[in-house]
């Protein structure tokens, strides 16, 4: 404490008025502590409730599943963000979109990736949620969204057995989609927690609007369907939210 040594008269004792002096200053400690704190904790992004129950999309996506992925993966995604977001609060005032389409622009490479790892986590669970709905047949893409997969891939069997290809073929961790490029649709799959708009770190090809994601790491399917993740692929189709997809169309 160099302070200290200038505080005190000649008998090395503290004289009454830097004692009073270093006590307001002691004092002061516990208003500037939560301050630090706040900074250190802000949580710029906190885990949405799902819009329909856990166990809604039974027994195609069961409860348990729905329940962690949500619950624990979703959830450590995001406080991994804020953790991130914390070292640069700047980034935090964009778009998560925009964040997305900006990562490769920061410069701080361990920073990137931990953006890019848990923004990247954090929209893409967000946008999965969104995208599935309670089993409904009457749940059907829209007539310009079945035309455009129409015309892209011949037919929604066929589009579908496409969707899959790629979903199988992810090797590790990673997400499988549909997306838009300039009004034209296109599968693409992408590692860890990529997706179409990590510009500059996704390969051109692949950027666009994304309509459609389906996770394919194993804690999305592994409790329910082990290492079957084509039947994992299947039972999606059942409970995709069509009218989410299209109006993203
Ligand atoms: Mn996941």
């Amino acid at each position: 404490m160099g302070i200290l040594p200038s505080m005190r008269n000649e008998e090395g004792c503290l004289d009454r008025r830097s004692f009073l002096k270093l006590g307001s200053w002691l004092m002061a400690v516990p208003l500037i502590a939560p301050a630090l704190a706040e900074q250190v904790a802000k949580d710029f992004y906190t885990l949405a409730p799902l819009d329909y129950p856990e166990d809604a999309l039974e027994p195609y996506f069961d409860a348990e599943t729905m329940r962690i992925h949500h619950g624990k993966h979703h959830a450590a995604y995001i406080t991994n963000l804020n953790r991130g977001l914390n070292q640069d609060p700047s980034l935090a005032a964009l778009p998560l979109d925009e964040l997305m389409a900006r990562l490769s622009q920061i410069s701080d490479l361990s920073l990137q990736t931990l953006l890019r790892n848990n923004g990247g986590g954090h929209w893409n669970h967000a946008f999965f949620w969104k995208s599935l709905a309670p089993a409904d047949d009457s749940n059907k893409p829209s007539t310009a969204l079945s035309d455009a997969i129409n015309t892209q891939f011949k037919s929604m069997e066929a589009f579908q057995a496409q969707f899959a290809k790629v979903a199988m073929k992810q090797f590790g961790s990673g997400w499988a989609w549909l997306i838009a490029q300039d009004g034209v649709l296109k599968i693409t799959g992408t590692a860890n927690q990529d997706n179409p708009l990590m510009k500059g770190l996704v390969p051109d090809a692949e950027l666009g609007k994304p309509l459609l994601g389906l996770d394919v790491w194993e804690h999305a399917y592994y409790l329910k369907y082990q290492n079957r993740r084509l039947d994992f692929v299947k039972a999606f189709w059942n409970v995709v939210d069509w009218k989410a997809v299209s109006s993203r169309f």
